[in-house]
């Protein structure tokens, strides 16, 4: 089973700053690191990471180079990635010292991605194949139409959340991948539960608390436990688990021991800083299960 991922790519510019600006006011930032970003990408990477094959379906500007490369460095096939004349997707993200932060993003080409590119990327894909995507790109809903068509499985993940883009994307999917804040968001604004959306799977994260997959089709619940460990940062968490757990599947594993190596996967992934960079090889992160088996 070969993973497509319809997803962004973010040039992630981090400040640190001794305090947040309010409006009107100018600070100056005592540093700047930059870093591969944006939903996609992570996950793409978590994909390829957890060993299993991944062509990223995204955009970048003529600024992405850098991007590009990095995704490639972590084993990501990027080419189905568009070079376009805007610029590349990027956030501006403040971090104060009391760690409390302020992200501005800029979807730049993620945005405005094309329904025919993704439809030429997908055209070498198989039945039983997977279409990966987030809310952050153009095309989604014609990404996921024809995947479903085309007889592949279709993996939402649900951030960042918009209750109308997520309502007409809902036909199209086998899997929903939720945070229980944008369950409880969804049930708000859509009226109904996890089991009236029609998507025959539902997967709600909670963070160190694990997880559970609804399967309704045979009324079951599997519950996946999150590992205890000391977080020093959850960015990222919900994309390492997203990229791992389709990888298992795709890699032949059964849903629990898929759900079983992102559970694990991520709970390495919140004991370090940042978002691709923090995400753990398949090797550590069966050595981490070997020691709780
Ligand atoms: P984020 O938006 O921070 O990337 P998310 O809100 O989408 O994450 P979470 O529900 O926070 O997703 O986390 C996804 C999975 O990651 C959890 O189901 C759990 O397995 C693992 N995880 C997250 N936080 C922790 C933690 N503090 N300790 C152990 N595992 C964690």
């Amino acid at each position: 089973m070969q993973v497509f991922n319809l997803g962004s790519i973010n040039l992630d510019h981090v400040y640190r700053v001794g305090r947040l600006p309010a409006p009107g006011e100018t600070v100056a930032a005592r540093s700047l690191s930059t870093g591969l970003g944006g939903k996609g990408a992570n996950q793409s990477v978590a994909v390829a990471r957890a060993g299993a094959r991944v062509c990223h379906i995204g955009a970048v500007g003529p600024d992405g180079d850098w991007a590009v490369a990095r995704l490639e460095g972590f084993g990501v096939d990027c080419g189905y990635v568009a070079r376009l004349s805007t610029v590349t997707g990027h956030a501006v993200i403040m971090v104060d010292d009391g760690a409390e932060n302020s992200i501005l993003i800029h979807p730049g080409a993620n945005r405005a991605l094309g329904a025919d590119w993704v439809a030429e990327a997908l055209a070498a894909a198989q039945p039983g194949d997977a279409l990966l995507t987030q809310n952050e790109t153009s095309a989604g809903i014609e990404a996921a139409a024809l995947a479903r068509a085309r007889g592949m499985h279709v993996i939402h993940t649900a951030a960042p959340f918009d209750a109308a883009a997520l309502r007409d994307l809902l036909p199209h999917l086998t899997l929903l991948v939720l945070n229980a804040l944008e369950a409880e968001q969804m049930q708000a604004a859509l009226g109904c539960g996890l089991a009236d959306l029609g998507v025959p799977e539902v997967i709600v994260t909670r963070g160190a608390e694990g997880a559970d997959w609804h399967l309704f089709a045979q009324a079951e619940v599997i519950r996946v436990p999150a590992f205890p460990v000391r977080a020093v940062d959850t960015t990222g968490a919900g994309d390492t688990f997203a990229g791992y757990l389709v990888a298992g599947l795709a890699q032949g594993l059964t849903r629990a021991q898929a759900a079983r190596r992102a559970a694990a996967a991520s709970a390495i992934a919140v004991c370090r800083a940042g978002a691709a960079e923090a995400i753990p090889a398949g090797a550590e992160v069966d050595a981490f299960l070997a020691t709780r088996a």
